[in-house]
């Protein structure tokens, strides 16, 4: 089974409670592959100490013009939504590649066959190991705005590489835009993390309606259980019928392991991992 571990905000312990899955899974002698998804700010290799090589490089479409066939009509400026194509009547177009997202409206557009594909590098694959745990990392290019193609990437890796493994945890973005919707297509079922806070329960209200929406199955992990108030999760676990699956409270072990980049190990994660295998 695939599962993801997901967030609807940053800094609830989503990458923490993913590692220390994973990496508990694989002390029982688990193949387990760990994919960090979070392509803007993946940070899984740090906290659990793995040495990353580069496994691929990630490339996106972006036009080319050859300006002996190009008349100038400047339709493929208007084509673009992104701005990326500043043309004007009578003048060459003038293109900014950190624009593209590759969609092909001016290529359609162009009357005069001026327009071919090049491609640009806007991300990395990388893998690394700790014993039986594989980690499978995205990262995107600073400045590059694309980050579906990076995603997109690893969803074809970890379709390739299924096979190998007895579990896969997908570590997601956090929030609920495109790229954890795309790593969330991934997983059968996945851990909401989230903290005792108005903005915790706020924003795992959103990330369970996603998941919802997107047919996943859902359950609940409460980071730092035993600060705030436990109850506002509760209201939202009730009303959307959910499992709250670990309750994680502060432990000074985890950010003593964490600050030192060595793998987490919880009691409660235990119980996640007795309920996977
Ligand atoms: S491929 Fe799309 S985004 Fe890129 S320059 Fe052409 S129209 Fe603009
Ligand atoms: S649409 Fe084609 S012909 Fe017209 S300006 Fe663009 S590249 Fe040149």
């Amino acid at each position: 089974m695939i599962i993801g571990v997901t967030g609807g905000k940053g800094g609830t312990g989503k990458s923490t409670v993913a590692t220390a899955l994973a990496y508990q899974l694989s002390r029982k002698g688990k193949k387990v592959l760990l994919v960090d998804a979070d392509v803007d700010c993946p940070n899984d290799a740090l906290i659990m100490g793995i040495d990353n090589k580069l496994l691929y490089t990630v490339y996106q479409r972006i036009p080319e013009w050859d300006y002996d066939k190009c008349t100038k009509c400047g339709l493929c400026g208007q084509a673009c939504k992104t701005n990326a194509i500043v043309s004007i009547a009578g003048k060459k177009p003038l293109f900014m590649q950190q624009q593209c997202n590759g969609c092909g409206g001016c290529k359609m557009v162009c009357p005069a066959d001026a327009i071919s594909w090049g491609r640009k590098d806007i991300g990395k694959v990388y893998f690394g190991s700790l014993g039986s745990l594989d980690l499978l990392t995205g990262e995107l290019k600073v400045n590059e705005p694309v980050s579906e193609f990076v995603v997109g990437a690893l969803k074809d890796t970890v379709e390739k590489k299924a096979n190998e493994y007895e579990h896969i945890i997908i570590d997601t973005a956090a929030g609920t835009h495109c790229d954890v919707i795309s790593a969330l297509g991934m997983c059968e079922k996945a851990f909401a993390v989230t903290e005792p806070t108005p903005l915790g329960a706020h924003d795992l209200e959103l990330i369970l309606g996603l998941m919802k929406k997107l047919g996943v199955k859902y359950e609940i992990v409460l980071n730092r259980s035993d600060i705030g108030d436990r109850s506002l999760i509760t209201r939202i676990a009730k009303k959307f019928q959910c499992k709250l699956a670990a309750e994680v409270p502060y432990d000074k072990n985890i950010i003593d392991a964490y600050s030192k980049g060595k793998p987490i190990e919880n009691k409660e994660i235990q119980r996640l991992v007795e309920q996977i295998i």
